[in-house]
């Protein structure tokens, strides 16, 4: 496994693997691994003869007062976690090498699937989802895979990166993987580090209110808010005030008018000690 850090060093890795009947595989990560970002890789795995992945926490998706600064890092071991996930190549670049002074452009969708849930106003904005769009769209352009791999965890995310691909005609295929969870449910993330050991109990209140959402619609039940009703009272149960548990079409994202038609997503977001964590089922369809 190598590791590089600048566009040059990456161009001339990849150059001799690059042909016709050889696959890249791209997994773009924020380092500070665990089994959600391993199953990513060992998805690449099976795909592609070559898998890169990248390590980059990206500044320009976190907003002013987010965890930037905090945000957990630990490149040594990620090196040795890539290494045993089958990774061939790290592009582990510094923050200049991707946004050289004067940088200045920048990708947005602006067809309403970013501007709700985490990209609403009072959320993290939408200049969140601008930072991941943009930065993705740069690594899709430096390392020309032809599969990229991400997590459902990220669901809007996945979705605004499917319809930027769509829309700019990146010749890449994108392919979204389960969200792995903790034996109790609770949904991998590299922020569930900053939860103290009772939050990280209460916490557990996410997937247990996305499964009272799914129990209702599996009742038999149509009307998304009754579902939406069982979930918060899970989260009250655990003190829990979410920052936003919405119900909402799983392609386009338009708030769900039933759960008896096409597949929903019921995502929410909440703070829990420290940490702002979010999680998601898709029900129905
Ligand atoms: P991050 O390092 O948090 O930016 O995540 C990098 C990739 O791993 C993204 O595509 C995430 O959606 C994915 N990911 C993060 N957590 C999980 C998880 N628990 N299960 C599956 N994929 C995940």
């Amino acid at each position: 496994m190598r590791v590089v850090r600048s566009k040059a060093e990456l161009r001339k890795a990849l150059e001799p693997v690059r042909g016709p009947e050889r696959t890249i595989g791209l997994v773009p990560t924020m380092g500070s691994l665990h089994e959600g970002h391993l199953s990513l890789l060992r998805a690449a795995r099976r795909r592609s003869d070559l898998v890169v992945m990248s390590l980059f926490v990206n500044p320009t998706q976190f907003g002013h007062g987010e965890d930037f600064e905090s945000y957990p890092r630990s490149e040594a071991r990620d090196h040795k976690l890539a290494e045993q996930g089958g990774v061939d190549l790290i592009y582990a670049p510094r923050v200049e090498e991707v946004y050289p002074e004067g940088f200045a452009t920048s990708v947005e969708e602006s067809g309403g699937l970013t501007e709700v849930l985490c990209g609403a106003p009072d959320q993290r904005g939408a200049g969140h989802f601008r930072g991941v769009t943009t930065v993705v769209a740069k690594l899709l352009n430096s390392v020309a895979p032809d599969v990229a791999f991400f997590g459902q965890k990220d669901a809007q995310q996945a979705i605004a990166i499917r319809r930027m691909v769509r829309d700019l005609d990146f010749p890449v295929q994108i392919e979204v993987l389960p969200t792995v969870r903790e034996p109790d449910g609770l949904a991998m993330s590299s922020r569930n580090a900053y939860l103290s050991p009772e939050d990280r109990q209460r916490a557990v209140a996410l997937i247990r209110a996305l499964r009272a959402a799914e129990g209702v619609a599996a009742s038999g039940e149509t009307r998304p808010q009754v579902a939406l009703d069982a979930a918060r009272a899970e989260l009250e149960r655990a003190g829990i005030e979410p920052e936003y548990l919405e119900a909402r079409d799983a392609e386009g994202l338009a708030p769900a008018e039933s759960l008896n038609g096409r597949p929903v997503l019921v995502a929410v977001a909440a703070r829990v000690g420290r940490a702002r964590l979010i999680d998601n089922l898709v029900i129905g369809g």
